[in-house]
């Protein structure tokens, strides 16, 4: 018998390492997949596949009804306040219905943590069987680990036969075969949601690499948070004034209005510290009174919530915010994992913003930001083919800084690049979203003006030439007066072809508004 022990052990030892081997190496068998040679055919590969946990036990089950003679074994574990039968030796019929923890001789094993043998017991009495109608001798001996009763192991047989101490003693190394069971089997299932997580971590870093929008992929980043952790809700708050692009991502609930971080904020601390994440708790945020995002929120007392920086490396993009509950409360591992995907996350998001503003420098003025000749140049013939084919009107305008040269003359060309500055701002300010503002050269700026017709180009140039001209701009503390001239062009108004309406443009400008004195709008002649 004690042979046949020691194969149980050996063999339940080689099982438990090939199952745990085989969760810890699945990953990578995928990477291996493409060195074909190296990969054993797929028949063999399920031949080294781990048997399940029930599989184990089932087996252990009937060893043990073979070595005592038993009519069956059937093992009941602790579930809440009850046991239940979960298994049993091959041809035993069991109930799953719950039996009480202080039902009969099952209470006495449970509370006495030792085994109770007794002979002709009644079938009514034996809960954990079905179909029966006869008296049976059993033995139940406890699972225990570290005093506390995990469950049971039943055997039964003939009431003719009762059991003894000597089975008691065999039954004994199966409770403890089964605790090392029950711990191999919560392993197991350990190591199967890690397996899980990280399948989600690796799903949400391709829908990233599916996305080209900075946006786009903030949206990737909280699906996959909330996919990882035990999350209520989350953010991501994108803020970089390096790729000078912003924007706010929020998932399970809806995102609030703004336009910048507001400064009485754990994100906007976050962003403004060292630290690479902070945890809040109900004690920290109404302790300090710091709102999480913004100022007008509420913070819902059962809430725990991670904040954890974007980075790549010190540059700073953002905040990822993990909002989850009390009740539930991020382990180690959890925060690990939300750390791991989001310093992979912040690679590609950073990708993402320099392509942005690798595609914006090819299309803007680097002094002034507006948009540049090329890209003006490109839309002029796109709208003018719009205005065409669905005769709505475009207008032409164009504006010169009035004696610019002077200005540089005067005041240095620092002082006169810093007036260019402030001018463009001013330009922007007073064109409708719609319209298409670039500069065209030195001190020339246009304007294309969507569904827009002359007489209302000129009322927008009217409102520019007098914002110009109504203050002076400060450079170095000196006022530098400033004044602009310009000329419109309208089409079908004025010109009927795209090289006509740039031309009347330039020659309202030049032969009018210049000629006129400057510091005046002039329009092209109607046709
Ligand atoms: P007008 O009223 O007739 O337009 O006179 P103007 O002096 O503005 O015109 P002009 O074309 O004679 O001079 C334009 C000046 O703009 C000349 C050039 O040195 C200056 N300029 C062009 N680009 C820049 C720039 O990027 N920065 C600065 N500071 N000056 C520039
Ligand atoms: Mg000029
Ligand atoms: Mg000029």
């Amino acid at each position: 018998m004690q042979i046949l022990i020691t194969v149980g052990f050996c063999v339940f030892g080689i099982l438990t390492g090939l199952t745990i081997g085989f969760l810890l190496f699945r990953k990578k068998d995928s990477n291996i997949a493409t060195f074909g040679e190296l990969l054993p055919i797929d028949d063999e590969r399920e031949e080294h596949r781990a048997p399940s946990f029930s599989l184990l036990l089932n087996q252990l089950l009937s060893i043990y009804r073979t070595m005592m003679n038993a009519e069956g074994v059937v093992y009941l574990r602790k579930c809440g306040d009850g046991l239940e039968a979960i298994a049993a030796s091959p041809g035993t019929d069991f109930s799953s219905s719950p039996i009480s923890l202080t039902d009969g001789l099952y209470g006495i094993v449970v509370s006495e943590e030792k085994e109770v043998i007794a002979e002709v017991v009644q079938p009514q009495a034996l809960k954990h069987l079905k179909n029966i109608t006869d008296p049976y001798s059993i033995l139940y001996y406890p699972v225990l680990r570290r005093g506390e009763v995990l469950g049971i192991i039943a055997a039964h047989r003939n009431s003719s036969l009762p059991f003894s101490e000597k089975d008691a003693l065999s039954i004994k190394r199966a409770a403890r075969f089964l605790d090392e069971m029950e711990i191999f089997s919560a392993r197991e299932r350990k190591l199967e949601y890690l397996r899980m997580r990280w399948e989600k971590t690796e799903y949400g870093i391709k829908e990233m690499l599916r996305e080209k929008d900075p946006t786009d992929m903030a949206g990737a980043i909280v699906r996959t948070l909330a996919d990882i952790l035990p999350l209520k809700q989350a953010f991501v708050v994108i803020q970089s004034s390096l790729y000078n692009y912003g924007s706010l991502v929020t998932h399970g609930f809806p995102p609030p209005d703004l336009d910048t971080l507001e400064p009485d904020t754990w994100v906007y601390w976050l962003f403004t510290h060292p630290e690479d994440f902070v945890f809040l708790s109900r004690e920290v945020v109404n302790d300090t009174k710091m709102a999480i995002l913004f100022s007008k929120e509420k913070f819902n007392d059962d809430n725990i919530v991670l904040l954890q920086k974007l980075k790549s490396g010190n540059n700073t993009l953002g905040v990822a915010g993990m909002i989850g509950s009390i009740k539930e409360p991020f382990s180690e591992e959890d925060k690990a994992a939300a750390q791991l995907f989001l310093k992979e996350a912040s690679a590609l998001l950073e990708l993402a913003l320099l392509n942005i503003s690798l595609q914006e420098l090819a299309v803007k003025d680097a002094l002034t930001t507006l948009y540049n000749k090329r890209y003006f140049v490109e839309r002029f013939r796109q709208e003018f083919l719009r205005s065409q084919r669905t005769t709505e009107p475009v207008s032409l305008m164009m504006i010169d800084i009035d004696h610019f040269k002077n200005i540089n003359d005067t005041y240095g060309h620092p002082a006169g690049d810093a007036v260019l500055k402030e001018i463009a701002l001013r330009l922007k300010t007073h064109v409708r979203e719609m319209d298409i503002l670039s500069r065209y050269g030195g001190e020339e700026f246009t304007v294309i003006l969507p569904s827009c017709k002359l007489q209302d180009a000129f009322d927008i140039g009217e409102r520019i030439r007098k914002e110009v001209a109504s203050k002076p701009v400060t450079v170095n503390r000196i006022a530098i007066p400033v004044t602009v001239s310009i000329g419109i062009s309208s089409y079908p108004e004025t010109s009927s072809s795209e090289r006509q309406l740039l031309q009347s443009a330039d020659d309202a400008l030049l032969h009018q508004a210049k000629k006129g004195g400057r510091n005046r709008v002039a329009l092209a002649k109607k046709k």
